[in-house]
């Protein structure tokens, strides 16, 4: 059986071995609770204070601005949850993309019944936001801005100084859902004036089940749950020493060596791209051409778009993992992505896209190896396109 290849870094990444061997100790000898103030307690402080400040030198922050969570989804809610309940939720307006994450629009929807009002931005059919429809979403009343760095799905990345400038020069809080951007794009969050940033260690070569929330020193925030009071009273609950090691070693991994990982990723994207457009006549690209992370690739094709299920699990049989949109979409499979509905596209076309995402430890003789493998799985699903009646051509995204 041939090895099989990991294309789906978008969903989680292969833990680094690196960051496997720091977290190691932490799983055998030093187990104690950070809390405590004997011995063991200190060493466990220690280790945590260590990837606290990793993570914030990750993003030009400060260690006292960083708060461990469970991952993305958590920072996401203890972000805008955390904001709006300091302040009072009702009567406040917040604003938000169509093409967040669900962690952050189902959190804006749970504060729209307790009364705050929520606008959804709009996105052009490339997937970056206008930052005129910021400055003309704006009310006096707006509280905070919650706008992805970067989208699970199509990869684009918003031009998130402008949108965090105009957020400030409005009097309001700017918080970014970072998890697909951190260790993949450099970010300073007091020079790109970013109140918040949420991100998840899986999503570059950490481990899973932790992540963190950047909070700008002197933003008000209520901890989601009461307990007791580590992380500055802002996320209660014995630390998860092993895993916030690995997220720090993450983090000091990444920014050694992020740039240099981008320069090798562009390439091999850009070659994956030109070559699967041209090879596939029915293939397009959707979102940005330029402005997308590094290793993303998101590409429908055209006719096949209902089939994109059958199109991943052909590609799976070949050896290669691949999505279909973001890993929560296999909770909804079948469903029109929000993501792609947002971009102009319609509900048959929605429903299918293929993302293929590289990471670190993926090469270029092994995106050939797709290459050669794609046009087969597409041909195989031609016959059911011709029984749906041919070409959606026409659409947003055909003139990309
Ligand atoms: N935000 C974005 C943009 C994501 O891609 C994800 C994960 O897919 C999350 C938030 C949730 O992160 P986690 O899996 O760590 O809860």
């Amino acid at each position: 059986m041939p090895a099989r290849i990991y294309f789906d870094n978008a969903a989680t990444t292969p833990l680094d071995p690196r960051v496997l061997v720091a977290m190691q100790p932490y799983q055998e000898a030093f187990w104690g609770n950070p809390s405590s103030l004997h011995g063991e307690g200190r060493q466990a402080r220690e280790a945590v204070d260590t990837a606290r400040r990793q993570v914030a030198d990750l993003l030009g922050a400060t260690p006292k601005e960083i708060v461990f969570t469970s991952g993305g989804t958590e920072a996401d809610n203890l972000a805008i949850q955390g904001v709006l309940e300091a302040i009072g939720p009702s009567g406040c307006h917040i604003i938000t993309s169509a093409i967040e994450h669900p962690a952050v629009l189902a959190c804006c929807r749970l504060l729209e019944c307790r009364g705050t009002a929520v606008t959804l931005l709009p996105v052009g059919s490339s997937g970056i936001l206008d930052p005129a429809e910021l400055v003309r979403a704006l009310r006096p009343e707006t509280r905070l801005v919650s706008i992805m760095a970067a989208n699970n799905v199509v990869g684009t990345i918003q031009p998130l100084a402008e949108l965090a400038a105009i957020t400030r020069g409005h009097g309001a809080l700017f918080h970014t859902d970072a998890v697909q951007a951190v260790g993949k794009l450099a970010i300073d969050v007091h020079a790109q004036s970013i109140d918040l940033l949420s991100l998840s260690g899986h999503k570059f070569h950490g481990p899973k089940g932790v992540g963190a929330l950047f909070v700008r020193n002197g933003v008000a925030l209520s901890p989601l749950f009461p307990g007791g009071g580590q992380e500055g009273d802002r996320r209660s609950g014995t630390e998860n020493v092993a895993g916030i090691v690995g997220l720090g070693a993450a983090a000091e991994i990444a920014r050694a060596e992020m740039a240099d990982d981008a320069v090798r990723l562009v390439r091999i994207r850009d070659h994956l791209i030109d070559t699967l457009l041209s090879t596939n006549d029915n293939a397009y690209l959707i979102g940005d051409r330029h402005r997308r992370l590094p290793g993303h690739i998101c590409v429908g094709f055209d006719g096949l778009e209902g089939e994109a299920i059958k199109l991943l699990m052909e590609l799976d049989e070949a050896g290669f993992a691949v999505s279909s949109g973001s890993a929560c979409s296999s909770h909804h499979a079948g469903q029109p992505s929000h993501v792609l509905r947002a971009l102009g596209f319609d509900v048959y076309k929605a429903r299918g896209s293929l993302r293929i995402t590289l990471g670190r430890f993926n090469t270029r003789e092994e995106v050939d190896k797709l290459l050669q493998s794609l046009p087969r799985a597409v041909a195989s699903l031609r016959p059911i396109r011709s029984l749906r009646g041919g070409s959606m051509a026409g659409s947003v995204v055909a003139s990309q």
